[in-house]
């Protein structure tokens, strides 16, 4: 066995972190595709700082992930720890503003809200992630994003290893897309417009109504970022592209934007489809596709993700 994982046994049941060994991430994420993590742990707030701590001061590999919606990872073996946000699930009011922990999952965020007289991010409805993963990544729908309601984060700063507070001045939000980097989301507060409950509800409903042609297959939702006044999916339909596959990883019929996993799909049928509709785009509309997910990567000291 390797030195690290005793070490990090040791810690873990030292400081009583929630921690559970060579943990399955196929049924993890939602493209129900993924391998074996040597440790999946999920840290309160108090434990924070002290895991960041000791993974660095070990070079221990570890990456963090949400509930795993947006994200590509390789079937084989992962080295090291994967850090998720579980315990970081508190939602309350703070005068005027919604202050959500980063593993609050979007449906209890928008209900909260509108329990509480707030509106404005009905439009996240049926988005599958967390709190922290929709920051992350500036998650949205119908024209409107997340990042536009957010107005401050507590994070860990990895590089400065510290828990600090970010305003809204000091963060970039655009198209699926945030300047958060080497940070661990732990807190966002999200400052909403006094509403009306039963106006809400219906809002909700409809936006459920329009999502419900998307595929319920198992996939990561859009893979590919719209470019430029146009949408990937109908340049994707339009190249007749639908359909294709390689192994089980299929373009949906119902929206040529998503990916999904009709059975066993692997991590390099994902890969190959992609890069063949990249390449078809291309060579028929002289456009770059670029990924909307997160395609995490193994390389000798652990796994990084990329998004090109
Ligand atoms: C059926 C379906 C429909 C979807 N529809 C939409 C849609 O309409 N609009 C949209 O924008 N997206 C959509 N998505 C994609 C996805 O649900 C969102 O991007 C979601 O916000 C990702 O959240 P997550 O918690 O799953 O993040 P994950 O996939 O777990 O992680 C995504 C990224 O965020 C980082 N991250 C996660 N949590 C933290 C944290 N606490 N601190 C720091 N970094 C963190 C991860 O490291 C990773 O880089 C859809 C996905 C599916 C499967």
């Amino acid at each position: 066995m390797e030195n690290w994982k005793k070490a990090f046994r040791d810690f873990v049941i030292e400081k009583g972190i929630d921690c559970k060994e060579d943990f399955s991430l196929k049924d993890f994420t939602s493209f129900r595709i993924g391998g074996r993590v040597d440790f999946y742990i999920n840290p309160f707030k108090s434990q924070i700082k002290e895991v960041f701590s000791f993974l660095k001061s070990n070079a221990i590999p570890y990456f963090i992930l949400g509930n795993g919606t947006n994200v590509l990872l390789p079937d084989t073996h992962i080295k090291g720890v994967l850090i998720g946000s579980r315990h970081l699930s508190g939602i309350k009011i703070d005068k005027d503003e919604v202050l959500s922990g980063s593993g609050v999952v979007l449906r209890e965020l928008v209900s909260f809200s509108i329990k509480a007289h707030l509106t404005g991010i009905e439009f996240l409805t049926g988005i599958p992630g967390t709190v922290g993963g929709a920051v992350f990544v500036n998650a949205g729908a119908f024209g409107s994003s997340i990042g536009e309601f957010v107005e401050w984060i507590r994070l860990y700063d990895i590089k400065q290893e510290d828990i600090k507070i970010v305003n809204r001045n000091n963060l970039v939000f655009s198209y699926r897309h945030s300047s958060l980097r080497d940070v661990f989301i732990i807190d966002v507060a999200f400052k909403l417009e006094r509403g009306d409950r039963e106006i809400s509800k219906m809002r909700v409903k409809e936006f459920g109504r329009k999502r419900s042609h998307l595929p319920t297959e198992p996939s990561a939702g859009c893979i590919f970022i719209n470019p430029a006044l146009d949408s990937a999916g109908r340049l994707i339909d339009k190249a007749m592209l639908k359909g294709m596959h390689v192994g089980d990883a299929y373009i949906s019929e119902k929206h040529a934007n998503f990916i999904v996993n009709k059975g066993n799909a692997t991590y390099k049928d994902v890969v190959e489809l992609i890069d063949r509709i990249k390449e078809e785009i291309f060579k028929i509309y002289n456009i770059k596709l670029n990924l909307e997910i997160f395609l995490f990567k193994e390389s000798k000291g652990g796994i990084y993700e990329e998004r090109g």
